[in-house]
């Protein structure tokens, strides 16, 4: 029978109850015994401390292979490289180039970086990536550019906007593929990051390939990796990538399959558990002929929640133990000396609304811990629910 004092397992942490999420996620970067021997041999022969080295030459033709491309320039953050693949393709001042209204914050700067203009054009409903149709209509005769992110698990496909400009009669148009958030994705049997006229990779300290700080382009034209490796020097290299942060890399590009594997069936199974709720909902699978493999550096759900706020919500999950927060802020009240719109880019205001992200690291947990994800999920939903009966 129960006891009057019996804790109430729907009662929330947030008013007082036990947290759902027993065990902290993993801590990240989780550890690699593989790194820890290459610094080990870099601390014996010294290697770790040099300009040039044999740890970076190792990186470079590490994530030439893995993402099939020629050229590989490594550099201080993707922040950077998003700078340097502008430049790489030429983009000059005066330029328009095409990104989402709903994307990494620096991506517009970067753009701005170059004196050329951010275009902002919407992203799919229900979803974050660029809408092509939104693209289609942002073409003028000053566009130089798209610069496009795989983002929060989506895949964007880059083989039919490359047809689509070609058939326009745009093939001049440069794709930047921004892969920072979803190394070791795939799209139709090919790695993302070998599909736009350059890419970009970020090893931020959060991301799933981590040095703590870096980035680097890679592409397969060599009159961009030229451009981009005169803007990376001025006598001596600008942007660095150091022997010391390449070393902690190369190990990760070889466990990269197998995490995000990990990754995947988690993230997969969190967002079909969404289903049966009325408050949150995950990412439909994407709709393609071809194969899509994506991967996931946060996962994304569109939140539904009234009669609570987003931020009571977050309030309620997080003390419940769930690495979530808000997605991007998103560029639509930039003003219009800062850039173009193309549209009421209303999709982009769902997504800067109703968006929540759950960090990756615990999507290595057990399925133990993804089952106290789903009991919070479903925890929440019934508090809601029972507050908008209230009303
Ligand atoms: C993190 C990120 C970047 C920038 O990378 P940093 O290394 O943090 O400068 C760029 N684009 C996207 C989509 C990102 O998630």
């Amino acid at each position: 029978m129960a006891q009057l004092n019996e804790p109430n397992p729907l009662k929330l942490a947030i008013d007082g109850g036990t947290p759902s999420i027993t065990q902290a996620p993993p801590a990240w970067p989780i550890a690699n015994e593989e790194i820890r021997s290459a610094i080990d041999q870099a601390m014996a022969d010294h290697t770790w401390g040099v300009y040039h080295g044999p740890w970076l030459d190792e990186l470079n033709q590490q994530l030439s292979q893995y993402f099939g491309r020629e050229h590989v320039v490594c550099c201080s953050s993707g922040t950077v490289a998003v700078e340097l693949a502008l430049r790489g393709t030429g983009t000059k001042p005066g330029d328009e180039v095409v990104l989402a209204g709903y994307d990494f914050p620096g991506n517009f700067r970067a753009i701005e970086a170059v004196g050329a203009t951010p275009v902002l054009v919407d992203v799919i409903a229900g979803g974050w990536v660029m809408d092509f149709d939104a693209v289609k209509e942002s073409l003028s005769e000053k566009t130089h550019s798209i610069l496009i992110s795989h983002l929060h698990g989506q895949v964007t496909n880059i083989p039919t906007l490359r047809e689509t400009l070609n058939q326009l009669g745009r093939g001049d148009v440069q794709i930047i593929e921004d892969v920072c958030q979803a190394p070791g994705g795939r799209f139709d049997g090919q790695p993302l990051g070998a599909l736009g006229d350059i890419s970009v990779l970020s090893f931020g300290g959060s991301k799933l390939l981590s040095a703590g700080r870096g980035g680097a382009v890679l592409t397969n034209d060599s009159r961009i990796a030229q451009r981009v490796k005169i803007a990376n020097d001025r006598g001596n290299e600008a942007y660095p990538l150091s022997q010391l942060q390449a070393i902690v890399l190369t190990p990760q590009i070889k466990a990269l399959d197998d995490l995000n594997a990990r990754r995947t069936e988690n993230a997969l199974r969190l967002q079909t558990f969404t289903e049966s709720l009325a408050t949150l909902s995950g990412i439909q699978p994407q709709s393609s002929d071809v194969d899509i493999a994506p991967a996931f550096f946060k996962v994304p759900f569109q939140l539904n929640c009234e009669p609570w706020s987003r931020d009571q919500w977050l309030a309620a999950a997080q003390a419940e133990g769930l690495p979530i927060g808000t997605g991007f802020r998103g560029f639509l009240n930039r003003s219009e000396r800062r850039c173009r719109k193309v549209g009421p880019l209303q999709n982009c205001k769902t997504a800067i609304e109703q968006t929540v992200l759950l960090h990756h690291p615990i999507l290595l947990s057990g399925a133990d811990t993804i089952g106290q994800i789903e009991m919070t999920f479903q925890k929440l939903d019934s508090s809601i629910k029972a507050a908008a009966d209230h009303e």
